[in-house]
């Protein structure tokens, strides 16, 4: 099998939901990628922020190898080593009362979306309002399923698959007025990415943040944080929250929990979680112990290996580096984000896209959102040289893309 004839197959076989980019990967080894002509491209995307760790990490390649040989599924009927020890870390390292688990981000949204309901229903048992309405933000992606879609601005995702869940809302992001605006004894809960990640690395502000908080906990509904990809270290603390001075009642997380086996988690407060009970919520393969085990031991590599530091401080380095490239591009408009989670504006979708692919011709991948957003998620041990490699690559990039639409531009004037 080679390029060629994954494409011809896949484009029999699978169902078309990807355009993807015509590379075929082989393996991996620590932030390197090879494909089938055994190229190497360095790895700023980490799988969309999973493979944090990069590829065969010696730690989490043991530790499957052995679960793997003593079990790795037996089903939510029965008690196992892993969920509790999880739970106990994350809720430690959070600052929230208890988990449940789930095999992706989406799902994890779709629990979150379940508890802020049953507690909205709850609230009318004991003769207050029911509370069914979930406000989230404009420019937000919160994942695929029918919950998480009706959650998610973005028309093209969502106009297909009419009718929507019922109950959902948009709210300008950062915007306190419209928030106060559209808040009202029928909401349960405000969801918010603390930064938005597929919306182009845009930052909540913290007045905004407050203003949820407030209007949440004053009427009893829920502020749930989607931190599904700026969660678990990725832009230098644990959670992207803790920049802020707000505790969330709900927390989602996914993309790098289990090092790049599928696992969701939704951390939640305890007076948010009483009102679930058995058999109202459930999954088949969450938490199976494969995935936790794995998880425990990603969150023990962060911990014995610095790699919070270690991402704050190449994080700092790659936005100076950014903002140096700046000065010297103007096509260049912005730069923006933390730790290493990365956004770079360019003034011009033609020039982003090109700058884009020749990017994944020279051998770095990168990622383009938003149409002229480029992303950065390298995994977390990524050093100082490949940022030094990376941005001087995209600075050659952007220089020969850019002359080559000025002569573009030239050239059509005088045709
Ligand atoms: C990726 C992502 C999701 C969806 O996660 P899946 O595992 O793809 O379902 C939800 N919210 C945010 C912020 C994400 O980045």
């Amino acid at each position: 099998m080679n390029l060629e004839s994954a494409k011809q197959a896949e484009q029999q076989l699978l169902l078309q939901t990807y355009d993807r980019y015509p590379i075929y990967f082989r393996e991996g080894k620590g932030v390197t990628l090879v494909d089938d002509q055994g190229k190497e491209y360095i790895d700023f995307l980490s799988g969309i922020g999973v493979n944090a760790l990069g590829y065969g990490h010696p730690a989490i390649t043991k530790v499957i190898a052995e679960q793997a040989a003593k079990m790795i599924h037996v089903s939510n009927l029965f008690y196992t080593e892993f969920q509790s020890t999880l739970a106990r870390k994350l809720t430690q390292l959070s600052g929230l009362d208890r988990a449940f688990f789930c095999n992706s981000g989406t799902e994890a949204m779709e629990c979150a979306f379940k508890l802020a309901r049953l507690n909205g229903s709850e609230n009318a048992k004991i003769g207050g309002t029911p509370r069914w309405k979930v406000l989230s933000m404009e420019n937000a992606f919160h994942g695929r399923t029918f919950g998480a879609v009706s959650a998610t601005w973005t028309e093209k995702y969502r106009a297909p698959f009419a009718p929507l869940v019922p109950g959902f809302d948009f709210v300008k992001f950062n915007d306190v007025a419209d928030l106060h605006e559209k808040f009202d004894d029928s909401v349960a809960a405000i969801v918010i990415e603390v930064i938005q990640g597929e919306g182009g690395i845009y930052f909540v502000a913290p007045e905004f943040l407050k203003a949820a908080r407030e209007l949440t906990a004053e009427s009893g509904a829920v502020l749930i944080i989607d931190e599904i990809q700026s969660g678990l270290g990725r832009t230098g603390k644990w959670f992207t929250y803790q920049y802020y001075d707000v505790k969330p009642d709900i927390v989602t997380l996914a993309k790098p929990l289990a090092a790049g086996l599928p696992l969701g988690c939704v951390l939640i407060a305890e007076k948010t979680a009483a009102a679930m009970h058995p058999g109202l919520h459930g999954t088949t393969f969450g938490g199976g112990p494969l995935a936790c085990a794995t998880a425990l031991k990603f969150l023990e590599v962060i911990e014995s290996d610095g790699l919070l530091a270690h991402v704050n401080e190449v994080g700092d380095y790659f936005k100076e580096k950014l903002s140096a490239l700046k000065s010297a591009q103007d096509c260049i408009t912005d730069v923006r984000g933390r730790g290493l989670m990365v956004g770079l504006s360019i003034d011009s979708e033609e020039i982003a896209k090109d700058a884009h692919a020749a990017m994944l011709q020279r051998g770095f991948l990168i990622n383009r959102t938003h149409g002229t957003t480029l992303r950065f998620l390298p995994p977390y041990i990524i050093t100082t040289a490949h940022v030094d490699a990376m941005v001087t690559a995209l600075g050659e990039v952007l220089s020969e893309v850019r002359e080559k639409h000025l002569l573009h531009m030239a050239g059509g004037q005088h045709g």
